[in-house]
């Protein structure tokens, strides 16, 4: 079996390249699904966790926003910023979701405040924080 290649990238380095039995990954329209075999498809990336199989091993990424191709057996991810689950900071992203708080409750009140970038930061850190208490439970 030729299996399935999962490159998670970003601007920054390359997070994966294996190959894997599946991936979920958090489309822009929903959640879905990869095995081998797929037809080819192209969506958006949201911030969330990203799930692949791997002998038998579910591994997690926390993957932020950006694209994704499916073609010829090949899941290729380009997202602004991603981390293995492993590789979280929990304290930083926890700081981070509280800043991101912080910001959209004083939005109301403060024009000076970009209400979407406050929202993005915060879908970010809740991502990181999922995909690190998800990984813990199912270790
Ligand atoms: P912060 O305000 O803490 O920087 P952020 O959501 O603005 O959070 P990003 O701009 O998404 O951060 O990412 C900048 C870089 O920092 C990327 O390389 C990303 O992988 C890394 N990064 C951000 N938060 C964390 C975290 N909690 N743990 C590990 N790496 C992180």
């Amino acid at each position: 079996m030729a299996g399935l290649l999962l490159e998670v990238v970003t601007p920054e380095r390359v997070v994966v390249r294996e190959t894997v039995e599946s991936v979920t990954a958090p489309g822009s329209l929903g959640e879905f699904g990869v095995l081998e075999g797929h037809v080819a498809f192209l969506t958006g990336i949201v911030p969330g966790a990203l799930k692949y199989n791997k002998d038998g091993v579910s591994h997690f990424i926390a993957v932020t926003t950006g694209f994704c191709e499916v073609l010829d057996n090949k899941v290729s991810v380009l997202v602004d910023a991603a981390e293995r689950a492993e590789d979280i900071d929990v304290e930083r992203a926890m700081r981070a979701m509280e800043r991101a708080k912080e910001r959209l409750a004083m939005a109301r009140e403060r024009p000076d405040i970009d209400l979407i970038r406050a929202e993005l930061a915060l879908k970010r850190a809740v991502a990181r924080l999922k995909v690190a208490e998800v990984a813990k439970v199912s270790r």
